[in-house]
């Protein structure tokens, strides 16, 4: 992937899935009465919505970027459509709710961390690095969180 805005609307779509992913965690947690972890997501979506934010800027984007379907290029197993499938049960527990949030920022990770290291432009390996970064800060405070509710 060598072109910045192809990137950049790769990066809107991940982001946006994500944000929307921990707003439905955040609402299954408050049905199970955790706060805690009810809180947690919803900062989550926050960062999600901000980092989101940030690429629709860099990007120079006014609107969400749609590029028709076959422009997007997914790798195995990180598309956003493939992950809808799985959905978020509402009465999932806390455990399988961190489980699968750390699913999505494990293969948010694997998507970034993949164009860091395979794309031949370098404005769009120095950004990709950047996001793959953040994923893995993600992926270890998930981790942090599984560890602390692991039964
Ligand atoms: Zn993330």
């Amino acid at each position: 992937m060598d072109d910045i805005n192809v990137f950049l609307a790769h990066a809107v779509e991940l982001e946006r899935e994500a944000a929307r992913r921990y707003e439905e965690l955040a609402e299954s947690m408050h049905a199970d009465r955790n706060l805690e972890v009810e809180k947690f997501f919803r900062q989550m979506a926050a960062y999600s919505r901000k980092h989101l934010a940030l690429a629709m800027e860099r990007g120079g984007f006014h609107r969400l970027p749609a590029l028709a379907a076959e422009e997007y290029s997914w790798p195995d197993g990180v598309s956003p459509e493939q992950f809808e499938w799985i959905g978020v049960d509402s009465m999932m527990d806390v455990h399988s709710a961190l489980t699968l949030a750390l699913d999505g920022e494990r293969r948010g990770h694997a998507f970034y961390a993949g164009i860091a290291g395979t794309s031949g432009d370098p404005e769009v390996q120095a950004m990709a690095r950047e996001f793959a970064a953040e994923e893995s800060e993600h992926v270890a405070v998930l981790e942090k969180w599984i560890t602390r509710y692991a039964a």
